[in-house]
């Protein structure tokens, strides 16, 4: 399936599908069970931890944007991630990014902890220690590309080659771009996850995730753990994770045109120390970001001048980006990583990571751009008087 085709499918997904009323948009079944049409003749829901017919059509539906051959809805992103561990055993090994989502870094360190598998925590970016964690022959490899919150990427197809020939799955987290800007499975990676609660939904009233496997054996083990652990997504999420979908391709196409616009009025603003945006030509992995991604997405990160205080007036002046973490809503979202989505870590090792003080994270929504842009001149205006 080419680019221009995503707008189809999630438009299409589900349409036409009610054989009994004709109904256009798929109905919501909030049915917990399934009557069987006699002794022993099942159909083809019984019950709805392990099948129901609405989260089956946004499974579908992703599963084809993605271009895999088995979707999984989870409960919440994490569960997604979750579900991944369930194909450990405690002498694999697995190797994850130092600067991956903060929640999946607790998951897995607490687990290696607990001795569920061994973890090799690396720098993907830094070939020698890639080479040496990839020579312990690990079982997954978990990449996150752009990462969070300096928007630094990894090369997915070079990477994934490399675990291949050590016999690694490798599984991709896509939140940041969405099946719109990324395909994850086209590049080589085995599994892609989302947490859909970000730009799949992409309205901030839904928390859930999926799972797509590109080969339909691994899809069937890790469903069948999805309904043995009991982490499906709800009817009701899927249903308006569904609905959130038909309108992802449109939306991400202004999330970019507003991201454009607003990294190039940070990036010339007096204010402002420096800008982390892969779209900006000067971010060390532009290149990379327009080989493997269609567009740069609308997550972005820069560090102000003036310190914390000047955070504070920032925050207090800002009226259309609204103090608070998450991201991929149509409404533009503005946070502080190190007390926020990266309290959890010691200062020390923020520093480590790059996330300074004065770091701030915009999620770009889908705003005027011009009532956006007066919004951040005043506010950073102000921050430096
Ligand atoms: C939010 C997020 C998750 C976790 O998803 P939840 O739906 O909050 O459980 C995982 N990865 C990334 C990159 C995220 O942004």
């Amino acid at each position: 399936m080419s680019e221009k085709k995503i707008a189809t499918t999630a438009v299409r997904a589900g349409i036409n599908s009610d054989q009994h009323h004709g109904a256009v948009i798929p109905a919501l079944h909030l049915s917990s069970t399934y009557a069987l049409k006699g002794f022993n003749e099942k159909r083809q829901f019984d019950y709805s931890r392990t099948g129901n017919p609405t989260r089956a059509t946004f499974a579908r539906a992703i599963a084809e944007l993605e271009q895999g051959a088995v979707g999984i809805v989870t409960s919440t992103g994490m569960s997604a991630v979750h579900l991944i561990c369930q194909l450990l055993n405690t002498e694999d090994t697995v190797v994850i990014p130092h600067d991956c989502y903060g929640g999946s870094f607790r998951l897995f360190t607490h687990l290696a902890k607990r001795g569920q598998f061994n973890l090799v925590v690396v720098d993907q970016n830094d070939q020698t220690a890639l080479s040496e964690a990839l020579a312990k022959k690990p079982k997954l490899v978990l990449l996150e590309s752009p990462s969070n919150p300096l928007l630094r990427l990894v090369d997915i197809a070079a990477i994934t080659i490399q675990a291949h020939n050590v016999g690694a799955l490798v599984a991709v987290d896509n939140t940041f771009l969405s099946p719109a800007l990324q395909q994850p499975l086209l590049l080589g990676a085995d599994i892609v996850f989302h947490s859909t609660t970000k730009y799949i939904n992409g309205h901030s009233d839904v928390v859930g995730g999926v799972l797509v496997a590109k080969e339909q054996a691994l899809g069937e083990e890790l469903a069948w753990w999805a309904n043995c652990i009991g982490i499906t997504g709800s009817a009701f999420d899927s249903y308006l994770a569904l609905r959130g979908l038909k309108t992802l391709p449109i939306r991400m196409k202004q999330h970019q045109i507003n991201a454009n616009a607003v990294a190039a009025f940070l990036q010339q603003h007096s204010a402002v120390e420096r800008v982390y945006f892969p779209g900006l030509s000067d971010h060390p992995q532009h290149e990379l970001a327009k080989k493997q991604q269609y567009d740069f997405g609308a997550m972005m990160s820069f560090e102000i001048k003036g310190g914390v205080e000047a955070v504070k007036v920032l925050f207090d002046k800002l009226k259309f980006f609204t103090l608070a973490q998450s991201l991929g809503g149509v409404e533009s979202l503005i946070s502080h990583p190190s007390t926020m989505t990266h309290a959890g870590m010691e200062i020390e090792a923020q520093l480590a990571a790059g996330i300074t003080q004065s770091l701030i994270r915009l999620s770009v929504g889908i705003e005027d751009i011009e009532d956006m842009i007066d919004d951040l001149s005043q506010a950073l205006d102000a921050s430096q008087a």
